[in-house]
């Protein structure tokens, strides 16, 4: 059995895989280990595209160290007769965390702060932010991480309104309401929605007008569910009055984000904590162990 870990994986994961094959982590060549290949691990980065997946003709099973399937062409993977699996629930806490940080951070400018300081700046006016407590945050995709986001906001003393049209596992802390009333009550939007085509550009122009002035918006989620065009714009001009972003339509990203100190980012970093990592290696595992039987 060969195992292939494209983009990297914990330690103890890579170590206890090694037990039940062959592993190639981190492959300089790709496609030439793929040849022989019968499992596949790869995170966002590999994208499993229907040519990709024409090179790889011993591959079983791919399994997806995360959450979101966009980086393969289900479509073809099921013509080929090779299963996809994920780990939907290793990564949900490290992402409502960094939801919650960013939030903060972007409401009180710590980062801006930060950057000053270290130019020896001391913008104690200019950097006056805004309390969480009392607003109403509009959480878009109700699911593991939009419900475990409105559940700690919630303990912050915000108040939950979520947009997600049923089929979806109602929790008592939001109120769920229309996307328009959302987009209109909301102080802060979130966004923790899969990229389908019924989220592509979900907030865009038609919608960021019907917001709020000075609504804060997040996109701790999936690059393409933010029109990229329409968010800059709304953000020089203040409609927006921040944004934090964790996901980019092309990712590494480079655009004129830069250019606005409105615009808070961080690299895809929400799976990123030392904890999501090992548990998404445990269930990697746990399902090529399976998988072989
Ligand atoms: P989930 O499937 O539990 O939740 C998604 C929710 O969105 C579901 O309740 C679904 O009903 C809802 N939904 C689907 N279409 C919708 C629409 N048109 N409008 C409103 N709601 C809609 O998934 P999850 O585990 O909560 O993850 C959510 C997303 O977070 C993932 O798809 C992924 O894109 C993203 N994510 C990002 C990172 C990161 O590093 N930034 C890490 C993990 C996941």
């Amino acid at each position: 059995m060969k195992i292939v870990t494209a983009d990297g994986l914990a330690d103890d994961a890579l170590e206890e895989l090694k037990s039940l094959g062959s592993v190639v982590n981190l492959p300089e060549n790709l496609e030439s280990e793929l040849a022989d290949a019968n499992i596949l691990v790869v995170r966002s980065k590999t994208k499993a595209t229907k040519e990709f997946l024409s090179k790889t003709p011993n591959l079983k099973l791919i399994v997806r160290a995360g959450v979101g399937l966009d980086n393969i062409d289900l479509e073809a993977a099921k013509e080929k007769g090779i299963e996809v699996r994920n780990t939907p629930g290793a990564s949900t806490n490290a992402v409502a965390e960094l939801t919650l940080g960013a939030m903060l951070a972007m409401v009180r400018n710590i980062p801006l702060a930060n950057c000053g300081m270290k130019k020896g700046l001391w913008e104690k006016k200019k950097l006056a932010g805004t309390e969480i407590e009392g607003k109403t945050l509009g959480i878009i995709g109700c699911g593991r991480i939009g419900s475990l986001v409105g559940k700690k906001a919630k303990a912050l003393g915000m108040k939950i309104i979520g947009y997600n049209p049923p089929p979806r596992v109602d929790q008592d802390f939001i109120e769920y309401v229309e996307l328009d009333e959302l987009l209109k009550r909301a102080d802060i939007i979130t966004l923790h929605v899969p990229l389908l085509p019924s989220t592509k550009y979900i907030i865009n122009k038609e919608a960021i007008a019907k917001a709020k002035d000075g609504v804060y918006i997040l996109n701790i989620a999936r690059g393409g569910t933010v029109n990229e065009e329409d968010l800059y714009e709304a953000c020089k001009s203040g409609k927006v009055r921040a944004a934090a972003l964790d996901a980019f339509e092309k990712e590494p990203y480079s655009g004129r984000f830069t250019e606005l100190d409105n615009i808070f980012m961080t690299p895809h970093l929400g799976a990123s904590t030392k904890e999501a990592q090992e548990r998404i290696g445990k269930e990697v595992v746990k399902i090529i162990k399976e998988f072989i039987g």
